[in-house]
């Protein structure tokens, strides 16, 4: 397996990213770096959730294939709304392969948790294979996002930067838990509505673009969310604006590595880290194991060093 295809029958998929000679594209998840092969494909395999984010956020329609009893099935992966690992039972003499995608352990309030099954062979996402990088407790850090804003509104409005697709829904809903219904940006309620439509209630007002202009909010402070990562300049005009105190939050893994310019940060991640991967991989039990992503190599040596046959895709 030298590229990053999986040949079944007579299917070439691509798993994630446009491949020459593929004739099935698997789409894991929504988020744009998955979405590559969407555009020109003949058939995309993905879950319908996933469909239709891509047609409502990316104006792309997708031919899409149903997994069938060939063989092919989608196992969900706990990292978004509709995000799918690709299983395949009868891969090659009788060997099972699983492709992971962008996958999580931890329970989210927002999407499914991961369906764990045992694979012959397994292609895992190494994006958090770092071992300095151990993620909190999920319910924890959640109770900590309420606990901070409950406290500051009072005090100020509260500018929350978040990923459009996936983050900032789980966001819309950790805001209503607190009793608190946030406004969003245009673009984020455009993909709020897929969700709503697949049977997520969620409580949050629209504004009418992307500076959170909206009716009827300048009268009370209030929990605004939006997908511009430049949020303290969002926080100045509004601050400009309302003449209110704003404070400002980003909530991503990556806040568990870098320091952003935000006042403060939440390591809500979507993502397993290193532990997490140890652990999906003591329960998939793979004989055979390919990494790819940022940090396939280190993540490779180590499985290897563990005593796994695992090697490094060429992607
Ligand atoms: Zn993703």
């Amino acid at each position: 397996m030298g590229v990053f295809t999986i040949s079944f029958n007579e299917y070439n998929i691509s798993l994630d990213r446009r491949e020459q000679g593929s004739n099935l594209d698997f789409i894991s998840h929504a988020h744009t770096d998955h979405i590559t092969a969407a555009k020109k494909s003949q058939k995309v395999l993905s879950s319908v959730e996933t469909a239709e984010l891509i047609e409502s956020a990316y104006g792309i329609s997708v031919n899409r294939f149903e997994p069938n009893e060939k063989g092919i099935k989608l196992l969900d992966s706990g990292h978004m709304f509709g995000s799918k690992q690709l299983y395949i039972e009868d891969y090659e003499n009788g060997k099972s392969i699983i492709y992971t995608g962008d996958f999580q352990m931890q329970e989210s309030d927002i999407s499914k948790p991961i369906e764990i099954k045992q694979a012959d062979i397994a292609i895992i996402d190494s994006t958090y294979s770092n071992p300095k990088v151990r993620f909190p407790n999920r319910q924890e850090i959640i109770e900590n996002i309420i606990l901070w804003v409950t406290n500051k509104i009072s005090n100020g409005i509260i500018l929350f930067s978040a990923y459009r697709m996936g983050k900032a829904q789980e966001l819309i809903k950790i805001m209503n838990k607190a009793g608190i219904k946030p406004v969003v940006t245009k673009k984020i309620s455009e993909v709020n509505k897929v969700y709503e439509k697949n049977g997520i209630s969620l409580a949050y007002s629209s504004a009418y673009n992307s500076d959170l202009e909206s009716d009827g909010i300048n009268d009370h402070n209030f929990v605004g969310i939006t997908e511009d990562r430049n949020v303290r300049m969002l926080a100045e005009k509004l601050g400009g604006v309302y003449k209110r105190r704003v404070y400002t939050a980003v909530a991503t893994g990556f806040a568990e590595i870098f320091r952003f310019n935000t006042d403060v940060q939440f390591p809500l991640s979507d993502h397993a880290d290193f532990y997490q991967i140890l652990e999906y991989i003591s329960k998939v039990q793979p004989k055979k194991i390919y990494t790819y992503g940022k940090s396939k190599e280190f993540l490779a040596k180590s499985l290897a060093e563990s005593g796994y046959d695992a090697l490094p895709s060429i992607y």
